[in-house]
């Protein structure tokens, strides 16, 4: 008896090492897939150029494929810079110039009007590696607002500049302003012109309006680069006969954009208010943070929280392995993505 007793200490330390042994084993497993995952997807790109009443009704052959043109320009424009090595935050840049370029977009050029017929447009950008960010509000002469908001992160203590002292201050730093008159587009002063006559409140995507009269076009993007870096950003004009002075979800960091490496980046889209009331973005990183939830129920989770308050809109989301999500409670909404494994969406309508 008393020798059996004394090999216990012995049969613990056995199976001590055993179930040791099996610990690392498992923990090994877990960290091969997650480089397994990285190999898989090194770098990635994905887009949204606004969510809402985007029906295959509402095109035709020639409209659908101007659309998925530029969508896959501003894809290209951000993937060629990832696959060359450059920043996730480079990347996001260039490809939401390419949109705001564009007249297609609610965001620089083609922005839509307050109500008194001018342009006040918003951005931001956020740097998952380190959570700078930046953000401009209520501009009304700045070509590329996100160029802007870059500038503010780069080039100051703070996060956040409005109105003129924001197109003064990143002028001196080279961003180009443009006169109101490159911005403002004939289609979107007969949208006020018609809104303004239905007497509405704002122009966001009724449902019952016609394709003409729709207000989409908010742009944003998420990257993710070689180096794991993740990277968001989002720009627009805001809502069509917004109150003048009026600041959405799209400058506000956490509401409209978030990035962070340990968790996501997102882009938000659709009625600015709800986003900021939910702090949208930032509520999906905080679920894959505190919760690990999927990124796709995550987004579902905020976007149901949005509906039941009243809101509509669309969000994209990209998370540190490469995982690419996208959700939306309107009828459609532009959006991309392309992976350095190959897949590649560019999608404007429901799917299912
Ligand atoms: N979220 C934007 C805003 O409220 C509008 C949009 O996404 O279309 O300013």
């Amino acid at each position: 008896m008393k020798r059996f007793y004394g090999k216990i200490p012995g049969l613990f330390l056995i199976l001590f090492i055993f179930s040791s042994c099996k610990n690392n084993s498992n923990q090994e497993s877990k960290i091969v897939q997650e480089k397994k995952q990285t190999k898989e997807t090194q770098f990635a790109l994905v887009l949204h150029g606004g969510a809402g009443s985007i029906k295959k009704e509402y095109f035709n052959a020639a409209q659908e494929k101007t659309y998925r043109d530029k969508l896959e320009e501003a894809l290209n424009a951000g993937y060629i810079i990832l696959e060359k090595g450059g920043s996730s935050l480079e990347a996001v840049q260039k490809t939401i110039n390419t949109l705001e370029d564009s007249p297609l977009f609610n965001a620089g050029k083609g922005a839509v009007l307050n109500s008194l017929g001018k342009v006040e447009m918003d951005a931001s950008i956020m740097d998952g590696k380190t959570l700078n960010c930046g953000s401009v509000a209520g501009v009304s002469h700045i070509k590329n607002p996100i160029n802007a908001a870059r500038v503010v992160m780069d080039s100051t203590r703070h996060v956040f500049l409005a109105g003129e002292g924001a197109e003064i201050f990143v002028n001196q730093k080279g961003v180009v302003l443009e006169d109101e008159d490159y911005f403002i587009i004939p289609k979107r002063v007969e949208q006020l012109k018609r809104i303004q006559r239905k007497g509405k409140k704002v122009g966001y995507l009724s449902p019952i309006d016609k394709m003409s009269d729709q207000k989409y076009g908010t742009v944003g993007c998420v990257a993710l680069d070689k180096n794991g870096n993740i990277a968001a950003g989002t720009s627009t004009g805001g809502l069509m006969n917004k109150k003048f002075g009026r600041i959405g979800d799209s400058p506000i960091i956490g509401a409209g954009t978030y990035a962070d490496n340990n968790t996501c980046g997102v882009s938000c889209t659709g009625t600015g208010e709800y986003f900021i009331r939910t702090l949208a973005a930032h509520s999906v990183s905080d679920l894959l943070r505190y919760k690990n939830s999927d990124l796709n129920i995550a987004l579902k989770d905020v976007l149901d929280r949005i509906q039941k308050l009243g809101g509509d809109g669309g969000m994209i989301s990209l998370d540190k392995n490469g995982n690419i999500a996208w959700h939306f409670n309107t009828d459609g909404m532009f959006r991309a993505y392309k992976k350095s494994t190959g897949e590649k969406k560019v999608e404007l309508y429901k799917t299912n």
